[in-house]
């Protein structure tokens, strides 16, 4: 038989490469951006026509190339960035491994022009599918300027599966945003067919958010930041009431690159458990830095896929300060992303000093008496709504209990203290189930049903843990079930005993209530254990996860006021109190929103 196997000519070689860097325009842009990055530029401008089809251009002003780098950067595997196998173990720039260049040429028509800070002239070079057609000297700015024409022009069947127009450019705006947004020290621009489209400025992470989403995102988020030995956190996690259905602002990045990493994501998802209804998905911008040798990037050609040596404890990291973040209410976020804004500060007078910055709950406060619940949401804005006296104090730890942060350092953030005051307000009823009241971000409608849910589920939960006293009943009270209500109802007493209830066996199918949590009434007990007992079966049939949250779910819907019931302005204003305290204020427990925010910029956007 003759011989059969060829060598693949370069070219196609190349091609077949190719593919592997560069799919669609999106992929080219993101390379060229890296590249910019890694050349150290601090203005990078990006100019598009035809959602890259017929032009993708990137012009930074950054180090620049000589001459014959300039006519090297395009061979496959030529990389200033490494130089040793030791290196790919300690990797600091977005590119490495020296194709990106060699690609693109491969695939489309390509004009390089470059410049040294040291040298007067610069290098132009022209290079269509792999074949260099001229390299001169030019005159041009300090940096380089890469334009990238007529993307797969030799390849139609490629340049066929391209989507419409408004596809690819949705893909490529998607690409710079993964990379203008950890960048945020340098500016970027992005033109699309002589429309500016983006056109952001150096400045903090916040700004650069603000930038690239829209001022008004600094109310939807919370501030996060933790410092520790394996990872740095820094960066913004969705307040819980602005979920969305779809999976869309999740941005996470190490060390300055966009990761997928879904252990990663879940960290942050499983800190908004049971704080948002099913199937919706908080928006989160999170930069984390980690020793570059203790991370693998090399495991995917376009580097979205990252492992860490320390995933796990990363992951514990993560998640617990995300909770952190949505525990607590930092009024710096706002400043941060707005720095013009004045804050509405009740005046102090001249000699008042500014307190060191502090934590921001009151350790002297316990809206449960003996069983608080952790730092609050918003608590600066509620101080006028709490009464001081009688609480027991609180230790860090106890506040922390539930949460890994107690094994972390707890740097808490600057906090505003007492300037900070709002001016008190007596809360008004509307038609007996709203709440109306203000308070500095604008005011506020609370559910009165739906809040005192929350108050009464996160006081049941808090109550399991603690095993606190119940109320002894003066006369205990006879419930007397079916057959599989009463097999039911022994299942679940150990939990039901936990919350409080002192419940025995009287006869078959007859049971004695001698005790039950202080808020439940002994009017109709008959009717509250058959309504739990029906609660916990339709629980079973959800699967929902946690049976003692079940219960307490149950428990805390039927014994909340309703809709309806008059509340005295005190009620009211304890009820608020009580509401600011909880762990997940925004949400009750079966994931309605306890309260809507109507803040000032809304209010006059509709007053026009
Ligand atoms: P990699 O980025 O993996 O090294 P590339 O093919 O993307 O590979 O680039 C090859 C080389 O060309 C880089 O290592 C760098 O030295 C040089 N280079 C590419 N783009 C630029 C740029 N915008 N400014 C300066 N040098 C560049
Ligand atoms: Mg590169």
């Amino acid at each position: 038989m003759s011989d059969i196997i060829n060598i693949l000519p370069d070219s196609v070689a190349n091609q077949i490469a190719a593919g592997e860097v560069v799919d669609r325009p999106a992929s080219a842009v993101k390379e060229l951006l890296e590249n910019a990055l890694d050349a150290g530029a601090t203005e990078i401008q990006l100019i598009v026509k035809d959602a890259g089809r017929t032009l993708i251009q990137v012009i930074d002003n950054g180090c620049g190339m000589s001459d014959i780098d300039a006519r090297l950067c395009f061979e496959r595997h030529a990389t200033s960035k490494i130089h040793r196998a030791d290196d790919l173990f300690a990797i600091h720039t977005m590119g490495f491994r020296g194709e990106a260049l060699a690609s693109i040429a491969a695939v489309a028509q390509v004009e390089l022009k470059s410049r040294q800070i040291d040298s007067e002239l610069g290098t132009q070079i022209v290079i269509e599918g792999s074949d260099v057609k001229d390299q001169s000297p030019c005159n041009c700015n300090v940096g380089t300027s890469i334009s990238v024409k007529n993307l797969f022009y030799n390849i139609p069947a490629r340049r066929n599966f391209l989507k419409k127009d408004s596809i690819e450019m949705s893909h490529i705006e998607e690409v710079f945003r993964r990379v203008a947004l950890p960048n945020h020290t340098v500016s970027f621009s992005l033109h699309h067919n002589g429309r500016l489209l983006y056109d952001l400025k150096s400045g903090n992470f916040a700004q650069r958010i603000a930038g690239v989403f829209g001022k008004n995102c600094s109310e939807r988020l919370y501030h996060i930041q933790e410092q520790t030995e394996p990872v740095n956190i820094y960066g913004y996690v969705g307040k819980t009431e602005y979920v969305k259905r779809v999976r869309g602002e999740q941005y996470l990045f190490v060390n300055g690159r966009f990761i997928k990493h879904p252990a990663l994501s879940t960290a942050i998802e499983r800190a908004y458990n049971e704080l948002i209804p099913e199937r919706t998905y908080p928006s989160y911008f999170v930069l984390l830095e980690v020793d570059p040798c203790r991370l693998d990037v090399n495991i995917h050609p376009t580097k979205t896929e990252v492992r860490f040596l320390d995933e796990n404890i990363i992951f514990s990291i993560l998640r617990a300060a995300t909770k952190k973040a949505l525990g607590q209410f930092s009024l710096a976020t706002e400043l941060e992303f707005n720095p013009s804004t004045e804050i509405d500060f009740t005046p102090v007078s001249k000699d008042y000093h500014p307190e060191e910055p502090k934590v921001t709950y009151n350790p002297n406060y316990n809206p449960f008496r003996s069983t608080g619940h952790g730092p609050v949401a918003r608590r600066s804005d509620f101080e006028h709504f709490f009464d001081k006296e009688g609480f027991s104090p609180k230790t860090e730890s106890e506040l922390h209990a539930d949460s890994m942060l107690d094994r972390l350092p707890i740097d808490d953030e600057p906090a505003l203290q007492s300037p900070v005051i709002a001016n008190t307000t007596t809360p008004i009823s509307y038609q007996n189930k709203y709440i109306i009241t203000t308070m500095k971000s604008g005011i506020v409608i609370i559910d009165q049903q739906r809040a005192h849910e929350r108050i009464l589920y996160e006081r049941l939960l808090a109550r399991r843990e603690s095993e606190i006293a119940s109320q002894q009943l003066l006369f205990p009270v006879n419930v007397r079930l079916n057959a599989s209500d009463s097999e039911l109802l022994n299942e679940l007493m150990p939990e039901l005993e936990r919350l409080g209830f002192v419940i025995s066996t009287l006869g078959q199918n007859t049971f004695v209530v001698s005790a039950t949590p202080s808020d439940v009434s002994d009017n109709d007990l008959q009717n509250f254990i058959e309504q739990t007992i029906n609660d916990y079966k339709s629980s079973m049939l959800q699967k929902f996860s946690d049976r003692d949250k079940s219960i307490c779910l149950s428990l805390a819907r039927q014994m909340a006021v309703k809709s309806g019931t008059v509340l005295k302005a005190e009620e009211m204003q304890s009820l608020i109190a009580d509401l600011f305290s909880c762990q997940a204020p925004n949400i009750s427990p079966s994931g309605k929103k306890t309260m809507f925010i109507f803040g000032e910029t809304e209010l006059n956007d509709k007053m026009k």
